[in-house]
């Protein structure tokens, strides 16, 4: 097809990709020309054991199919062993983008989640996504090209009950995204967020056969596969997904309200005008901090001035 979107020489590293979405990533990637890093370490839902089998039928799969793929076992926690695994089988200046994907849940009411608990999963999700990304910045910045999709959560968005230790991770991934976005953008390197919902052995416990259906990695993809394509202008985004669906999300800020600090700034006069911290109906769609600093003297100036004159 004239106007495919393509990766021939192109390195995509998929983490997680032995099963669920990932692996769905890494087929398709495998079909468009990618030569394909399949790391997982495959292990359970719950962070338990390890093994190879994943990643090699992921391997074999996109072999099958007349594609190029290696396997990579290595936690996320050691990512620069997954970049390295990347640069020797498809060589050291390769053009090279990735999909940080791996992850796990310990689900659990607050009460009842143990440190284990709680490190396991900021260990896989947020410092694997560091160790992956860190390992491949300095290839990025050679290359002048870099394209990174973070997977974080609508937990992590939300909150949800029961993933205190996940949805802190998740949120976590996204501002890991955000300033990766602006020191990457002067040398063509973007970063996304995406926050999924698919039909995966970590969501097949909780939805019917119905939705299982209706959510397949296999309707994210597409939608990932152009974020991380070159003609993709999109740097510093979190985008929530599913079932061939996609919806940007931003922070919306109210215009606030600025208090005469002079004696009469007490709790009660705080009290008094916060409603107008909570009211949404001027608001701004901030996109850095200093757009939100920026606003701060906007209204400022509308607003303080009067007070003290
Ligand atoms: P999945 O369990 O099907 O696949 C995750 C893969 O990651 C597994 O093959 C697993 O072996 C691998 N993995 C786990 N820990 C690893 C580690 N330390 N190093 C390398 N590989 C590791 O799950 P999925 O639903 O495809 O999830 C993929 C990503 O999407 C995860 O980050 C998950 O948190 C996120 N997510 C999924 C959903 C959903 O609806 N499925 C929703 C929100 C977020």
């Amino acid at each position: 097809m004239a106007n495919q979107l393509r990766w021939d020489g192109r390195v995509v590293v998929v983490t997680g990709a032995g099963n669920g979405l990932g692996r769905a990533h890494a087929l398709f990637f495998g079909s468009r020309g990618a030569k394909v890093v399949v790391n997982d370490l495959g292990g359970s839902a719950f962070g338990a054991g390890a093994s190879s089998s994943a990643a090699d039928k992921v391997v074999e799969e996109i072999r099958a199919a007349g594609g190029q793929a290696v396997a990579n076992y290595d936690s996320v926690e050691f990512g620069d062993k997954i970049i390295e695994t990347a640069l020797k089988a498809f060589g050291r200046f390769a053009s090279l983008q990735f999909f940080n994907n791996a992850g796990i849940l310990r689900d659990k009411s607050f009460a009842r989640m143990t440190e284990e608990d709680w490190l396991i999963i900021q260990k896989v999700h947020v410092y694997g996504t560091y160790k992956v990304t860190k390992a491949a910045w300095e290839v990025f910045e050679k290359q002048k090209f870099g394209r990174i999709i973070n997977t974080a959560s609508g937990a992590g968005v939300y909150g949800n009950f029961g993933q205190v230790n996940y949805s802190t991770a998740k949120l976590a991934v996204h501002g890991l995204t955000e300033t990766l976005a602006q020191e990457g953008a002067k040398n063509n390197i973007f970063a996304n967020t995406i926050a999924p919902l698919a039909g995966s052995r970590l969501t097949a416990t909780v939805w019917d056969e119905g939705m299982l259906k209706l959510m397949k990695p296999e309707y994210i993809t597409p939608i990932v596969a152009y974020l991380a394509h070159e003609s993709s202008t999109s740097n510093g985004r979190l985008f929530e997904l599913g079932g061939g669906w996609a919806a940007e999300i931003r922070w919306n800020k109210t215009l606030g309200h600025i208090w005469n600090t002079g004696p009469t700034f007490t709790p009660e006069a705080v009290a008094a005008a916060w409603d107008k911290v909570e009211d949404f109906k001027d608001s701004i769609y901030p996109r850095t901090n200093r757009d939100g600093i920026n606003a701060l003297q906007i209204i400022e100036a509308s607003q303080k001035a009067p007070e003290n004159p």
